[in-house]
């Protein structure tokens, strides 16, 4: 709250609510607020994505059918509806033919004034034919020959929603681009010059007032200024926290060997070239006095739980803690107990806190946390709460990583003492991504996967075959094959997606009987726990689902998956989903079901799924195919993205910003003493990075 009223006062007009503005209600404000914000500067972000060109002024007998046309006339003749149905057509003329203009349901008194008979008007709109004379209905605009400049040649069209028009709109965004304030340039006016590049309020006005369709391309030079604002504020907020939290050295965690030598005795396979390479860079990370900061990169099935296992080990032979944090309690449960039978030999004791603890455990559990009995914690977000001490904690790991948001990261390493960080991720994220998201980061990556991986066959079938899907699975359950069916979210409400399951569970349920088993997001931890474990051991063979298995879930010895409504995941769902089978002694079968209609794109991913099974080649697919926010999952995580800048369009201003904000850091170049730093702090707070704020010293 503090840092919101330290945002500098020049930027209080942006900042203000819509219904400031003159002519916004109350019910517009509701609707401005889904469609863009409910505030000024949201209005102003809401780029436009097309225009109406009316530079086009033909004669009528030049106007062709289907396009916009601008046309002077004359008024002939008004024929008046006579009933509801009929249109109020008003005929008009030039010298070289006729045009009607339609009226449904309008009021013809403003009609006779607005088109009086005989006189000269200037109509703007859609041309069009009905049967073999000329129409336009209910024209853009309708204006006196003295009134021409009123129309603007070229208008903005903008993504809308119900309850507002184009020119309700236009008209208010008109209105918001007035009150902008002139703010001290923050870029560097040799950049500037060299990329040809506006001021901000240039920039932001030339968006909203497009010369042609040039200019709403990601690639103008206004969009281009505005994108590197927002990726300069960007990375100034991560070098900001990153340069404080590496105040703080770190400290090296040298460890004994003991434990990780009683590991690779008990270990039942040999570790991977791959997994060898990614431990010796942790153990050198975390042995220097450098603090770590490192992402480990490998696809599902790649074995990185072993890697972080190794990291964990050294932190507790270090006599330190470590802790291990998964995005969905199933996940956490399974690392724990995976952790928990892999060091079963090891003197080494650890502890899983969830969100839904019995409050005595977890309070034993914090307890042993805070007073260094328990050594590692396994947990989900819950690790984040207050009352979660620790006795001293040196590694933070955490599994699948695009769930989170920096601020959760960033909370729990402030937990210790600074904490090494390892983040773990199947997805492998281009370096434009992980400059946006994190800074700068050190990567290991297991790119071969353990020996014994079985290939899986994906096939497509059309849901409409059910039959032939169902006889499949006869016979595969016959022969003992342990099944998922994923049912995913089919409208974007929760209840929507459980009732689909449900009810595939109900069906199943009916002609495999007691072999059927059914999980889901909202079951107790419990139930989930016993459907995983009844599955696991064989007591069901097929487990319906939602997409709540989607990550990590692992038992080697289920081999066929089938996912309705496959054309509507994205590619690198479909292929953690996948990632499911195959994972034992036996191939795989995956039943990709669509459902029409099948929009190309999809039809492209499915294709791309029967395809190949390499997730780095699906990751870039998908990275073309979806856009970045959804392959980190930031659309989830509800916090700031990037609202203007695309890493896939815009990637060369990604590298521009991280350096130019390393080296604006390095040279105290945000030093409220100096111009260009009160400029730059206000950008901070204008694409309202302002948490970063608060690491800058007051000078
Ligand atoms: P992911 O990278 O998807 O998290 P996991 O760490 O869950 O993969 O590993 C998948 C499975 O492979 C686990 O059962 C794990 O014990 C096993 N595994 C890991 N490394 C190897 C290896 N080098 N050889 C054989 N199996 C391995
Ligand atoms: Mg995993």
């Amino acid at each position: 709250m503090r840092d919101r009223n330290m945002r500098p006062n020049s930027l209080n007009t942006l900042f203000a609510s819509t219904e400031s503005l003159t002519g916004v209600g109350p019910r517009t404000v509701r609707v401005l607020k889904n469609l863009a914000g409910d505030r000024i500067i949201d209005l102003l972000w809401h780029f436009p994505t097309g225009i109406i060109d009316r530079r086009n002024c033909p004669k009528i007998s030049q106007a062709e059918p289907g396009t916009i046309a601008t046309i002077k006339v004359t008024v002939e003749k008004h024929y008046k509806s006579v009933n509801q149905r009929q249109p109020y057509r008003v005929l008009c003329s030039d010298n070289t033919g006729e045009i009607f203009i339609i009226f449904f349901r309008s009021r013809g008194k403003w009609i006779e004034q607005n088109l009086p008979q005989g006189q000269e008007v200037i109509i703007s709109g859609k041309v069009e034919s009905y049967g073999k004379s000329l129409q336009m209905i209910h024209p853009d605009h309708i204006v006196q020959i003295q009134e021409m400049g009123n129309i603007a040649i070229i208008e903005a069209t903008y993504p809308l929603r119900a309850g507002i028009t184009q020119k309700t709109l236009r008209k208010i965004i008109g209105k918001a681009l007035i009150s902008i304030p002139d703010l001290k340039e923050w870029q560097d006016i040799t950049l500037l010059k060299n990329n040809e590049w506006p001021s901000w309020s240039e920039a932001i006005k030339r968006m909203h007032h497009p010369k042609d369709n040039k200019d709403l391309e990601a690639t103008s030079p206004s969009w281009m200024r505005l994108a590197y604002d927002e990726l300069l504020a960007n990375q100034l907020a991560i070098s900001l926290v990153r340069s404080d939290t590496s105040k703080d050295p770190g400290r090296s965690l040298v460890g004994t060997g003991h434990l990780k030598y009683e590991l690779l005795k008990n270990l039942e396979f040999t570790l991977t070239k791959d997994q060898k390479g990614a431990i010796q860079e942790i153990e050198y990370d975390m042995e220097s006095e450098k603090r770590m900061i490192r992402l480990l990169q490998g696809d599902v099935g790649s074995g990185k739980t072993i890697v972080a296992l190794f990291a964990i080990l050294k932190a507790i032979e270090s006599g330190k803690q470590a802790a291990l944090m998964a995005p969905t309690e199933i996940l956490a449960r399974q690392h724990f107990n995976n952790i928990e039978s892999l060091t079963s030999l090891l003197q080494i004791k650890g502890g899983l806190i969830t969100g839904r603890d019995n409050l005595k455990l977890r309070k034993e559990s914090l307890l042993k946390l805070a007073n260094g009995e328990i050594q590692f914690i396994v947990g989900t977000h819950a690790l984040f709460q207050k009352d979660v001490l620790f006795h001293d904690l040196a590694l933070v790991v955490i599994d699948e990583q695009h769930r989170f948001g920096v601020h959760q990261r960033l909370s729990l390493s402030n937990k210790g003492f600074m904490p090494d960080i390892m983040v773990m991720t199947a997805t492998p994220i281009p370096r434009t991504l992980l400059l946006t998201n994190y800074g700068d980061m050190d990567v290991s990556k297991l790119r071969e996967k353990p020996g014994n991986r079985k290939s899986i066959e994906t096939r497509t079938i059309s849901a409409e075959r059910m039959e032939e899907v169902i006889s499949a699975i006869r016979r595969a359950t016959k022969n003992g094959a342990k099944v998922y069916w994923v049912c995913p979210l089919i409208e974007e409400s929760l209840e929507f997606n459980l009732a689909a399951a449900e009810k595939r569970y109900e069906e199943l349920k009916n002609i495999f009987g007691e072999l059927v088993g059914l999980i889901h997001g909202k079951m107790k931890t419990s139930e989930k726990d016993f459907a995983i474990e009844s599955f696991r051991s064989g007591k069901i063979q097929i487990l319906v689902s939602t997409t709540v298995i989607e990550v990590g879930i692992h038992i080697p010895d289920a081999t066929v998956m089938v996912i309705e409504h496959a054309n509507r995941f994205g590619l690198s769902q479909l292929h953690q989903l996948r990632g499911r089978i195959g994972r034992g002694v036996a191939d795989g079968t995956c039943l990709l079901l669509y459902s029409s209609p099948i929009s190309s794109n999809a039809r492209k991913r499915l294709q791309i799924m029967r395809e190949t099974n390499d997730g780095f080649l699906i990751a870039e697919e998908d990275l073309k195919l979806r856009g970045s926010g959804e392959i980190l999952g930031t659309r989830q995580s509800g916090l700031p993205t990037l609202k203007i800048a695309d890493p896939y369009l815009h990637s060369d201003l990604i590298e521009t910003a991280f350096k130019e904000a390393r080296i604006i850091i390095e040279q105290k170049g945000l030093s409220a003493k100096t111009q260009r730093g009160k400029a730059l702090r206000t950008l901070l707070y204008l694409f309202e990075r302002e948490a970063a704020v608060r690491y800058l010293s007051s000078g």
